[in-house]
């Protein structure tokens, strides 16, 4: 954990969020400004900023992010499609600096984002 990090302190129970999932290695979250019907973050437990600094040891964990989200997708009934996003960095517009996979469903959307 990194005593500074918003979204360690939420996996700490520190700072309320509405969490949805949990389980030893990943949480998953509503975001506070949802840009969807659905809008969920979902994180490793480990403090790692962004995906810029991973390594060969977080393989397992970035596809577990993954599947989560697919199981979050189903259990919201995001048949129709859905999209996970991680922003990586300033020109991504990375705001918090804590990797998250962001699930957005329940409309339809553009490509290429913005
Ligand atoms: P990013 O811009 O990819 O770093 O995404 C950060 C996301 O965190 C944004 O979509 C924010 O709305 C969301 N966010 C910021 N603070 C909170 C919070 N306290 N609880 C839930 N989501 C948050
Ligand atoms: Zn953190």
């Amino acid at each position: 954990m990194s005593a500074d990090c918003l979204f360690c302190k939420i996996a700490a129970k520190q700072i309320p969020a509405k969490i949805v999932y949990e389980d030893p290695d990943v949480f998953a979250f509503e975001d506070i400004g949802p840009q969807a019907p659905t809008h969920l973050l979902i994180c490793p437990r480990k403090h790692i900023v962004s995906l810029e600094d991973v390594t060969d040891e977080d393989e397992l964990m970035l596809g577990h992010l993954q599947t989560v989200a697919a199981k979050l997708a189903r259990q919201r009934d995001l048949q129709q499609g859905f999209r996970t996003v991680i922003n990586t960095g300033q020109n991504a517009g990375q705001s918090v600096l804590h990797l998250h996979l962001h699930l957005l469903g329940g409309r339809s959307m553009r490509w290429p984002p913005g």
